[in-house]
């Protein structure tokens, strides 16, 4: 839908793009400055799983920001947070091994997991259960051929933040299956309205450290999306076969973005709550403009930067989508996230443009609602 808009706003066509998971911001300042610096020096290769340096300063943030420590050889570096994803897969899945997804779900999971040879196990997650995966459901998706349950808390596209109690309802069931990893996916963990930051499965259960893939990056808390820097924390031994993998792909993520993420985690944190500020500003406006509408259903998310919005049921959200476009606002169909029925918008985008394009989004339903009448 992005590209679709895309080509359309090349025309010439005023389209509103509210599909983007990525901030409309630069970079902290100093992240700026210090790249200009190490720009100008001559740059080599790093090692694969990244620069000594950037590995320790991924452990001094993931002490000060969650409280865990991990060793320098259980830290590896990848271009973005969707590589180690990728290397992750690659170096655990045989063919037809199955990963469980909990859906609403990114869709790059069962993307990538399909491409390397796995089976997507989509659990649907009713809103009821706040789109969360119950520890019944996972009870129930586990079979001998599970190798991995991807956890990803706040959630997109919905923003959706699991508890301790969910969570050690999770870690109960997966005690009972001692093949099972987990793949934590906290790339939004910076990006929540609730007072207290959210639990991570790594806190609530240490015991399964050793089967715990924890992913995260500067992607989206410090708005560095094109510079490619994410990372993993895991065993050692799965982290060493990603560095393998990530040594004949790649070799490694750009050396001059390694140091602009070093910057980013060891200088100041003010901007993280300043931007959660923010984006909570951008979500209360948006909501006000969509609760215009008799048509949708919105609610308020945890964390994250997407709304998910619930459409009539006679509305087909695919369908919805392509003729929101007419309205002059590109938004992303449920079904992409595995729930069909609901709209992704993104409020990580300019206020004006992101309520100008609520505007259109209410306005299109109510004349698409006209219409099937
Ligand atoms: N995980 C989730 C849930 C995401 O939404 C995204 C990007 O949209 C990523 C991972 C990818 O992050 P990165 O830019 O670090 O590859």
């Amino acid at each position: 839908m992005a590209k679709h808009a895309a080509n359309l706003r090349s025309q010439g066509k005023d389209i509103i793009d509210l599909t983007l998971g990525e901030p409309d911001l630069p970079p902290p300042a100093h992240v700026v400055t210090a790249a200009r610096e190490f720009a100008a020096k001559p740059l080599g290769y790093s090692p694969a799983n990244g620069l000594m340096e950037l590995r320790a300063a991924i452990r001094r943030s993931t002490v000060r920001d969650f409280g865990l420590e991990y060793a320098d050889n259980e830290v590896a570096v990848g271009c973005g947070a969707k590589q180690i994803i990728f290397n992750s897969f690659m170096a655990t899945l045989d063919p037809g091994d199955e990963v469980v997804i909990p859906a609403p779900y990114w869709a790059s999971y069962p993307d990538i997991a399909t491409m390397l040879g796995g089976i997507a196990v989509i659990v649907p997650c009713e809103q009821s259960n706040g789109f969360k995966l119950s520890a019944t459901a996972l009870s129930s998706a586990i079979t001998e051929k599970t190798r991995w349950l991807v956890l990803n808390s706040p959630g997109n596209p919905t923003g959706a933040i699991y508890s301790e109690h969910e969570l050690e309802g999770l870690a109960r069931v997966l005690r009972q299956h001692q093949h099972v990893m987990v793949l934590c996916d906290d790339i939004y963990a910076h990006i929540h309205y609730g007072k207290a930051p959210p639990p991570t499965f790594a806190a609530v259960a240490p015991d399964l450290r050793d089967r715990l893939l924890i992913v995260n990056g500067v992607s989206k808390s410090y708005s560095m999306t094109g510079w490619r820097v994410g990372w993993g924390l895991g065993p050692e031994a799965l982290i060493s076969r990603i560095g393998a993998i990530q040594s004949q792909n790649c070799t490694q993520t750009s050396t001059l973005s390694q140091f602009a993420a070093i910057s980013a985690l060891d200088g100041p944190q003010e901007i993280l709550a300043q931007r959660r500020a923010m984006y909570f500003d951008r979500c209360v406006d948006a909501l006000e403009m969509l609760e215009t509408s008799v048509h949708l259903a919105v609610a308020i998310p945890d964390g994250g930067f997407y709304l998910f919005v619930k459409l009539p049921p006679c509305l087909d959200d695919e369908m919805t989508a392509r003729a929101l476009m007419s309205f002059g606002v590109a938004t992303v169909f449920g079904s992409a996230f595995g729930a069909p029925g609901y709209l992704r918008l993104s409020f990580a985008t300019d206020s004006a443009a992101l309520r100008e394009g609520c505007k259109r989004l209410v306005d299109g339903i109510a004349r698409l609602m006209e219409k099937d009448r």
